[in-house]
């Protein structure tokens, strides 16, 4: 057998979001490659000012572009397939896919001007295919989207086991559980690597099912007085039709109010896994039903400004009203970074005297990853030879290396991106490291996250800037006053003298006191000035603010 099995993360690994994996086949010098998912990570807005998504840097695949077979993507939450409309240009590589993740992606592109149109190669659940030499099975796991697939991938070296996002739930509201006779089955043939979710690897126990999320929001609705609001993530169809059912069951009409909501329902009908459930009601029925008789299904439970629920709690929101007696469930988990965007909704809908309801008090929510026991069952099956644990943090990571240790697999190699890892033959480890690293979408465009963009944008955020234009004559003579103009700068300072004058008196000292052939020079009385600027506004106000300054000699 020539050649190697290799394995590299080039996202995802060391941090949650932005997945990204792949897989090699051949010799050192040339390799065939398998790409697994293509997700981005969401920046928060106080460290990534202006910054829309985080994605993956792609350069490695751009140079091996001719060699890579394929992208297949495990399911469509947006840490696993989010960049592809954004970096699928730069790759034009095939993309396999189930129905509803192509769906998805399909719906996305359509509502995204200028987005690329992708060619997806449908595939089905449980489906087995080659992308090149790859010979791959998918295998239905539960999570928290439809259609969360494993990836079993057969190699002449062995087999690999790449989880996806999954947890075992055997009674999941929609879709297949986890498929334990497939799993076995493959414990039985031999597993060579099990690349592993490790996002709940530090919580013991099991994640309670989706069916005792449906049960108690059944209750919370029908126990409601007046008005309910129910926000969850978009992509959750399984909470969507949970909140269906218990609307049904109360004699209450569902109302969508939300774009991302209104698109996944949509693509959830056409492939099947609303089809049941009764029409939702327009938005514009919202204000004629009977209070008791209705429940608004919202975006925006991570607090996102511009989502409905945000909008609804500044009483800003066109059509949907709450007012006191209603109530709210966030049937949810608030991702870290969002806590205070949440709690700014939370607040004001707690304002207009809104009951909220989470999960710190009603079991509202489930994450869609496995807890230890889970984890400990699947290696159970699955029994690989090396674990190799990614989709986490250093944390998630060590303590899932640590359950495979404790379970006696024989090798665990922990990784972070870029470490090309060596799977066989002879024993895992890794082996040499890739070009890796993080882009970030600002506005219409892809900017490098080590560039300038960024920082300089922080800067301006915290103290603001300054710019100074002078003329000054071939002697030296300043021609006339100083133009100064400050943004983000404060007006008066502590003993109420103003900061532009305080700045006009700096530059006209520094003029004043440098010597006459100095003068001459643009550039040097540019520093000088820009010099004098900020350690007189340091002095002043306690902080320096980016500074520029033009001289023109006329
Ligand atoms: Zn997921
Ligand atoms: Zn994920």
């Amino acid at each position: 057998m020539a050649g190697d099995l290799v394995f590299a993360p080039l996202g995802g690994v060391g941090e949650i979001g932005m997945n990204l994996s792949i897989y090699g086949l051949g010799d050192q010098r040339r390799r065939t490659w398998l790409a697994v998912d293509l997700g981005v990570s969401f920046a928060s807005e106080e460290h990534l000012p202006g910054v829309d998504l985080i994605l993956p840097d792609i350069r490695f695949l751009i140079e091996e572009r001719k060699n890579i077979a394929g992208l297949v993507l495990t399911h469509a939450h947006e840490d696993h397939f989010g960049a592809i409309l954004d970096l699928w240009p730069q790759l034009k590589i095939p993309i396999y896919a189930t129905p509803f993740t192509a769906a998805l992606l399909e719906a996305k592109q359509k509502s995204e001007p200028g987005a690329p149109e992708v060619p997806v190669k449908v595939v089905p659940l449980g489906g087995r295919f080659s992308v090149g030499p790859f010979d791959i099975e998918l295998v239905s796991v539960a999570h928290s989207i439809p259609e969360s697939n494993a990836l079993i991938i057969r190699t002449p070296h062995g087999n690999v086991l790449h989880t996806g996002d999954w947890k075992i739930d055997p009674t999941p509201v929609i879709g297949l559980p986890t498929d334990e006779t497939r799993l076995r089955a493959l414990g039985q043939e031999g597993t060579l690597a099990f690349v592993g979710d490790s996002t709940n690897a530090v919580r013991g126990g099991r994640s309670p099912s989706e069916a005792e999320v449906a049960r108690t929001l059944g209750e919370l609705i029908k126990s409601s007085p007046a008005r309910v609001a129910v926000t969850t993530f978009a992509s959750n169809v399984g909470r969507i039709k949970a909140v269906v059912d218990a609307a049904a069951a109360a004699g209450r009409e569902v109302v969508v109010v939300g774009r991302a909501m209104e698109r996944v329902i949509q693509v959830a009908r056409e492939t099947g896994y609303l089809d049941e459930a009764r029409e939702f009601r327009g938005i514009d029925v919202y204000g004629y039903l009977p209070p008791d008789k209705v429940v608004a299904l919202c975006t925006g439970s991570q607090g996102e400004p511009r989502a409905a629920l945000a909008r609804i709690a500044q009483d800003e929101h066109p059509e949907v009203t709450l007012a006191r007696g209603d109530r709210v469930i966030f049937s949810s988990r608030t991702i870290p970074g969002n806590e205070k965007a949440v709690g700014r909704v939370v607040n004001g809908l707690i304002e207009q005297g809104v009951e909220v309801i989470t999960d710190r008090t009603h079991l509202v929510h489930v994450s869609g990853h496995p807890r230890v026991a889970e984890m400990e069952e699947m290696l159970g099956w699955v029994k690989p030879k090396i674990l190799i644990p990614v989709h986490g943090e250093a944390l998630h990571l060590a303590e899932h290396a640590a359950i495979g240790r404790r379970l006696g697999i024989e090798q665990v190699v922990v990784c972070r991106n870029g470490d090309l890892v060596q799977l066989a033959p002879g024993r895992a480890g890794i082996v040499d490291e890739l070009p890796a690293g993080r882009v970030y979408k600002d506005g219409r465009l892809l900017v490098p996250a080590e560039g300038k963009t960024v920082t300089e944008r922080r800067r301006l955020s915290f103290a603001g800037f300054v710019t100074v234009a002078l003329a000054i004559s071939d002697k030296g003579v300043l021609a006339t006053d100083p133009e100064i103009e400050m943004v983000g700068v404060p007006e008066l300072g502590a003993d109420g003298d103003r900061l532009a004058e305080i700045v006009h008196d700096a530059v006209m000292e520094t003029i004043e006191t440098l010597p006459k052939p100095r003068r001459r020079d643009p550039d040097e009385v540019a520093e000088s000035i820009r010099r004098a600027v900020r350690s007189a506004l340091a002095n002043a106000w306690g902080k320096k603010p980016i500074c520029y300054v033009h001289v023109l000699v006329v």
